[in-house]
């Protein structure tokens, strides 16, 4: 399966010339697979990048097989407000399978709904020429993409609850991919644990891949002028420890950086990360950031 960023960013979209080199967008990443020449499509949360996504899909528009899949972690902003600008909604062929954690009570689509309804948005939910269809997906639960009879990807979900991540937390997903059985834990919008987030470590046990939010530096974290302790968010301590623990195979990679980190700041990080003597790569996603899992 390809792995592939195309928003970075946690809390809002930081455009502009400090951010250039890692990207300014918010979350969105999205994971497929290819088979005779057919793209089978994870995507998940629809950050800003989503709109740089929708518009490399359009370009080899007829090779996406139907329907896609979108996995929402959460509703924040940062993960949904670009969704009515994902191009394929302008395309009544188009058919989206939206998840989305049963903590919220309703479906994802009725979320999505209320932040397009009159005055918030030229359009209503409704309008999108899309077709979508909402799933509730609960903790510890797991389905399977199929396409012509063949398993392709496997979708374990977690729930976690505040303080992890504020009010109805988040769900982390974990993607197997069903011919190689490789696999990435997806673990972003949480504050991790010291010692380790027990339950992460035991979801995410033994991946390929590990993605982990890590919004702040240690001294970030700890700092008592700025405070940002229960904000949600993780340290790279914590992600490594996490990574660590759950024995991550080949690469635990940064993302849900924090907006106000430039890229001077992310690149000083990344020299730090390369020094660390550990038995896997880590390594700060960027824009376009694209791996073979
Ligand atoms: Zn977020
Ligand atoms: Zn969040």
């Amino acid at each position: 399966m390809l792995l592939k960023f195309y928003g970075v960013r946690g809390s809002y979209p930081v455009p502009g010339p400090d951010t250039v080199k890692y990207g300014g967008n918010t979350t969105c990443v999205t994971i497929t697979k290819e088979i005779d020449g057919k793209v089978i499509r994870i995507i998940l949360d629809s950050g800003s990048g989503i709109v740089k996504l929708g518009k490399d899909i359009m370009k080899n528009w007829k090779n996406e097989v139907q329907p896609m899949t979108m996995l929402f972690t959460h509703l924040h902003p940062d993960h949904t407000t670009e969704f009515p600008f994902f191009a394929p909604n302008f395309l009544s062929s188009t058919i989206l399978n939206l998840y989305g954690m049963q903590a919220l009570k309703m479906h994802v689509g009725k979320i999505l709904e209320r932040n397009m309804l009159p005055p918030n948005f030229p359009i209503e939910y409704k309008d999108l020429k899309s077709q979508r269809n909402h799933y509730i997906i609960k903790d510890n639960s797991s389905f399977t993409i199929k396409y012509e009879n063949k398993d392709i990807f496997t979708i374990t979900a977690m729930q976690s609850f505040a303080p992890s991540h504020p009010q109805q937390g988040a769900i982390y997903y974990k993607i197997i991919d069903c011919e190689k059985q490789s696999s990435i834990a997806c673990i972003w919008d949480i504050e991790s644990k010291i010692g380790g987030d027990k339950a992460v470590i035991n979801f995410s046990k033994d991946c390929d891949i590990m993605i982990h939010d890590t919004q702040y530096t240690k001294e970030e974290y700890e700092s008592a002028n700025m405070i940002v302790q229960g904000f949600g968010h993780s340290t790279y301590d914590m992600a490594i420890e996490n990574a660590a623990q759950a024995n991550i195979k080949k690469m635990l990679i940064c993302t849900h950086f924090n907006p106000n980190h430039t890229d001077q700041k992310l690149d000083e990080i990344q020299k730090e990360m390369d020094n660390k003597n550990l038995p896997f790569k880590i390594m700060l996603a960027y824009e376009g950031y694209s791996v073979e899992v």
